[in-house]
C-alpha cells in the first residue's frame, strides 16, 4: 500500500517519553480533526492536484499542502539513501491513523527500528503491537469526531495540549470515562505561552503528570 507523504526528516523528537531521541519523522498527509490551533494546518486536505513526485516533495523549503505518495519500501529504501542514523520512526500528520499503518511499522521493525504513532485518538489504531501509540486526544474540536475507547486503551502514553483550565477539566473527564489510571499522562502547554505553561507546571504537580515543552520549539529545530 501506498502512503500520502507531506514530509519525511530527521530531528530530535521533542515531545514526550522520547524527549531527545534521534528520529525520522514520517508526516502523512489528511487530517478532519479541525484543532483551531493546529500548527500543521497545511496537512488538513488532501487534493489530488498536491500530489507531486517524491523528489519534489523531499525538495520543499516551507511547509506546504504538497504530498507524494510512497510504499513502506519506497521509504525504508530512502531513509537508507540519505544514511540516516535515527533508530527511531515517528509516523505523525496530519492524522495518520485514517490508514493502516502495519506495513510501514512492521518493515522498520522487521530491521530493528522501534517505531511511534502520534494520533489524536479519534481513528482506530491499525499498527503492530509493538508500536508505540502515544495518544494526544483532540477533544471537542470543530471535525466533530469523538475519542475512541480503543484509542484510549491502546495508548501508551497521553499527551495533551493544554491552554486553559477547561483544557484541563476535559481531560480529566476523558481519563475518568476511560478509566484511565495506569498511562503516563504529558501535558503540553500550546504555542508556548506564559499562561500556558505556568498552568501546566501547576496541573502536573497537582496530579503528578509529566510536563512537555516541545523542545524543537525552544532550540530551533523541525
Ligand atoms: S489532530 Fe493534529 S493535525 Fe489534526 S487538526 Fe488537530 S493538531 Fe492538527
Amino acid at each position: 500500500m501506498n502512503y500520502k507523504i507531506n514530509e519525511l526528516f530527521e530531528t530530535i523528537q521533542g515531545e514526550g517519553s522520547f524527549t531527545g531521541q534521534p528520529s525520522i519523522f514520517i508526516r502523512l498527509q489528511g487530517c478532519p480533526v479541525g484543532c483551531s490551533w493546529c500548527d500543521t494546518k497545511h496537512t488538513w486536505d488532501i487534493e489530488l492536484d498536491d500530489q507531486v513526485s517524491p523528489d519534489i516533495m523531499l525538495a520543499k523549503k516551507a511547509e506546504t499542502s504538497q504530498w507524494a505518495n510512497f510504499s513502506a519500501e519506497d521509504i525504508l529504501a530512502l531513509v537508507k539513501e540519505k544514511h540516516f542514523k535515527a533508530k527511531h520512526i515517528v509516523i505523525t500528520g496530519g492524522e495518520p491513523c485514517m490508514v493502516d499503518l502495519t506495513p510501514l511499522c512492521e518493515t522498520f521493525e522487521d530491521l530493528g527500528y522501534s517505531t511511534q504513532i502520534e494520533t489524536s485518538g479519534t481513528f482506530e489504531i491499525i499498527t503492530t503491537e509493538k508500536c508505540w501509540v502515544t495518544v494526544s486526544p483532540k477533544i471537542k474540536m470543530r471535525g466533530g469526531y469523538d475519542i475512541l475507547a480503543s484509542a484510549m486503551s491502546r495508548a501508551n502514553e497521553i499527551k495533551h495540549p493544554v491552554a486553559t483550565e477547561q483544557n484541563v477539566d476535559d481531560l480529566k473527564e476523558l481519563l475518568a470515562m476511560h478509566q484511565v489510571e495506569n498511562t503516563p499522562v504529558y501535558l503540553q502547554p500550546i504555542s508556548q505561552k506564559k499562561r500556558a505553561t505556568e498552568l501546566a507546571i501547576a496541573t502536573c504537580i497537582a496530579n503528578n503528570w509529566r510536563l512537555s515543552v516541545q523542545v524543537h520549539k525552544y532550540i530551533g529545530i523541525e
